[in-house]
């Protein structure tokens, strides 16, 4: 299809035609992702978006919280897209939530768009390609951009090359052994959320919030001035969600008047332009075949893996 006729059908709000458009920037081939980006750019002008990652173990209430979220969203005017992690690709202690339906609430929401992403395709549960989608999403016109990860792991801090604030859940009870989750997404979080403070768990959700409150107190912060919020609530029953958002709201605001905002944003596509020209020389370098025999010879006469890699790469780029 033209590239101004997938424009056009997108701002026009065809769902369809938006999903395609995120098929394209998420594909393998570089054409489909130059196309792509033609249309997120005749779309642009739509205004700037609040992008939130919202991590956090499995069954800590990542999509009730995001569904919770995103209708409050709604119900304020906003217009929200969701990249969920794939329902098919999540286990909970062993059990698969696959047949489970998800975030069936907000997808009704005519201003709601819930994208799920197979995290099986990712780099620590967020897809290689999440920051162009959140581009593309906001030159649609989203004004709130959420997106899931899977925080367990150390490489879980590249969800923060997409977004502006990062939302971390943490389970009632344990606040002081941190649950599994990585210190590397503690020390990203700006903003932390103990969940489940309902019921059975009310209680010892609120003694997670004070062993977290004070955890968090030693820690620097990750931007200058801004001491993370420790709050509890249940995404559940909507309790607390009022707060969520003020502190939400309140982070943005930090980063905007602190000049953080247009910071951070531009390390960040600093950053993706270095992966993306990394990653085309690479291509370019491999399509040699004297190049490509190069990497080969160099493997070949290591197998014993004695020779540092720092001498392989030494001898390939030597070769050229
Ligand atoms: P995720 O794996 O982090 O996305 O977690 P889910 O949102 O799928 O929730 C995991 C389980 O916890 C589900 O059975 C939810 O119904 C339950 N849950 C989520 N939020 C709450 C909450 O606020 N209170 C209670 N009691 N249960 C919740």
């Amino acid at each position: 299809m033209d590239v101004h006729e997938l424009a056009r059908r997108v701002a026009s709000g065809e769902r369809a035609s938006l999903a395609r458009l995120i098929t394209l920037v998420e594909s393998r081939r570089a054409q489909d992702r130059r196309q792509a980006a033609a249309v997120a750019q005749l779309l642009r002008g739509a205004g700037v978006a609040h992008r939130i990652g919202i991590s956090g173990p499995p069954g800590a209430g990542k999509s009730t919280l995001i569904e919770s979220l995103g209708v409050a969203m709604c119900e304020a005017g906003h217009r929200v897209a969701v990249l969920a992690v794939d329902p098919s690709s999540r286990r909970t202690g062993g059990a698969l939530l696959g047949d489970q339906a998800r975030m069936t609430r907000l997808s009704q929401w005519p201003s709601a768009f819930v994208r799920p992403t197979a995290s099986g395709a990712t780099l620590g549960g967020v897809h290689l390609r999440t920051a162009d989608v959140v581009e593309v999403l906001e030159a649609v016109g989203f004004d709130r951009i959420l997106v899931e990860t899977v925080g367990v792991g150390q490489s879980e801090v590249e969800v923060l090359h997409a977004v502006d604030t990062l939302l971390l859940l943490a389970l009632p009870g344990s606040g002081d052994e941190l649950q599994g989750i990585k210190r590397g997404i503690v020390e990203a979080a700006d903003v932390l959320w103990v969940n489940k403070a309902d019921g059975a768990t009310a209680s010892l959700a609120h003694v997670a919030q004070r062993q977290w409150l004070a955890a968090l107190q030693l820690q620097r912060p990750r931007v200058a001035g801004w001491q993370v919020p420790v709050l509890a609530g249940s995404a559940r029953e909507g309790t607390g969600l009022t707060d969520l958002l003020g502190a939400l709201a309140a982070h943005r605001a930090h980063l905007e008047t602190t000049g953080t905002w247009k910071e951070q944003r531009r390390a960040q596509r600093r950053h993706r332009v270095a992966a993306g020209v990394r990653d085309a020389v690479w291509s370019r370098f491999l399509a040699e075949p004297t190049h490509a025999a190069s990497v080969d010879a160099a493997l070949a006469a290591s197998e014993d893996e004695s020779v540092p890699v720092e001498f392989l790469v030494s001898e390939v780029l030597s070769s050229d």
